[in-house]
């Protein structure tokens, strides 16, 4: 028999065996998310069997624009990233902190107890598991540590699947961070299927893995199995819809606060924060406190924020980015720039999901390209940008 518990084991199931692998793991008492088609679009969600995977679906993705289209076959994982990502289990758009009521004689206050399901990951693309190794150092490693994403990241089970379809704006081999998952799950499946079979190979990522692996009907991966799973990876890899050249690109945007692409890129951009939601690894957070009517209780709560509103750079007296250029230049430089001075990594995966849910198409790695193909060079001052 083979040894599951070395990491990077590997064995084939069948697509039954998955309905078996999402039982075992709700019988662990885990909360089962995964992909599903709902209102158009491949969302995330609660699935309670394999049957609630889009089987046969697609999407075809270009800048501002999203459909779904029939596959000719009945691929489980036979699309790219949807509109969301786990980002809204781990980091929850909304949350509250704490809730305050008034008492006869006193007010009591309550800190906000956080959900915290052992969840369950089915589907994480390689570059998704970039992203949450992003937002676990921004919200882990530094010096405040988030103790409500610690709890609901420490027991998450996480199931990757290696791309088998690149979308028209994912550029995730430019980045380094696709289409092959290469760390940072528990399990990572890549689709077979042909018409002769549909199976998955496993590879193990964790000890937790090896065990639910060893829970599942397998066999053996022979030589064949382990080629016919990078032919799917080359494939995706070479379908890449967008590329980004990353050499040097921090210093470029870092001595180009002063292009006149800001401003152009501003006349196109309608601040809408689409982008910064939709993202992956963006983290800015508000507070807000409410009332009731009565004032008999309040609470604050921490919601999703974005750069792109005046409101983000509000400090006594105003805002400091009052322009569309500079809340664009914002966005971009810390993504692809200072991201790197401040965690040591580009704060972009290439998941291509700002391109493609952008209302007007605005796509960074054409923002970036336009830049290096006529730097200004000047380093200083940004104008605009008060
Ligand atoms: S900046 Fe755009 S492409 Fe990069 S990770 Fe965020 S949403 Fe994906
Ligand atoms: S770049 Fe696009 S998605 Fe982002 S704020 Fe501007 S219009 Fe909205």
């Amino acid at each position: 028999m083979q040894d599951h518990s070395v990491k990077g084991a590997k064995a084939v199931i069948s697509r039954e065996a998955l309905q078996e692998l999402m039982e075992v793991l709700a019988a662990g008492n885990y909360r089962v998310l995964g992909p599903k088609v709902r209102d158009g679009a491949i969302v995330y969600d609660e699935i309670a069997q394999a049957q609630d995977l889009p089987a046969g679906w697609t999407d075809r993705q270009e800048a501002g624009r999203y459909h779904l289209e029939r596959r000719e076959d009945e691929a489980l994982f036979g699309f790219a990233v949807g509109p969301q990502s786990w980002k809204q289990f781990l980091h929850p758009p909304i949350e509250t902190l704490w809730t305050a009521r008034q008492g006869d004689d006193c007010i009591s206050i309550t800190t906000g107890r956080p959900e915290t399901p052992r969840f369950a990951f089915i589907g994480v693309r390689a570059c998704e598991l970039h992203a949450i190794a992003i937002q676990d150092r921004v919200f882990l490693d530094g010096p405040y540590r988030d103790v409500a994403y610690g709890m609901r990241r420490q027991d998450a089970f996480i199931v990757a699947v290696n791309c088998g379809e690149a979308g028209g704006t994912c550029f995730c081999a430019s980045m380094g961070t696709g289409p092959k998952a290469d760390g940072g799950f528990d399990l990572a499946l890549t689709e077979l299927i042909d018409a002769a079979r549909h199976e998955f190979l496993v590879e193990v990522g964790s000890e937790a893995g090896g065990d639910l692996l060893d829970w599942l009907p397998h066999r053996f991966a022979s030589s064949a199995d382990l080629l016919a799973a990078e032919a799917v990876i080359a494939r995706t890899q070479n379908a890449m819809g967008r590329k980004l050249e990353t050499d040097g690109l921090k210093e470029l945007l870092q001595g180009n606060l002063t292009h006149p692409r800001w401003d152009e890129v501003a006349e196109r951009c309608l601040a809408c924060g689409n982008c910064t939601s939709v993202c992956p690894t963006c983290f800015c957070t508000t507070v807000e406190d409410h009332s009731d009517l009565m004032g008999s209780s309040a609470e604050r709560i921490r919601k999703w924020d974005s750069c792109f509103t005046m409101d983000f750079s509000y400090i006594h007296g105003g805002s400091v980015r009052k322009t569309g250029s500079s809340r664009y230049r914002q966005w971009m430089t810390h993504k692809l720039a200072s991201w790197i001075d401040q965690f040591g990594t580009s704060g972009c995966v290439g998941c291509g999901r700002c391109i493609t849910w952008c209302p007007v198409g605005i796509d960074i790695t054409a923002e970036a390209a336009a830049i290096r193909a006529t730097p200004q060079a000047t380093k200083g001052e940004p104008h605009g940008g008060t």
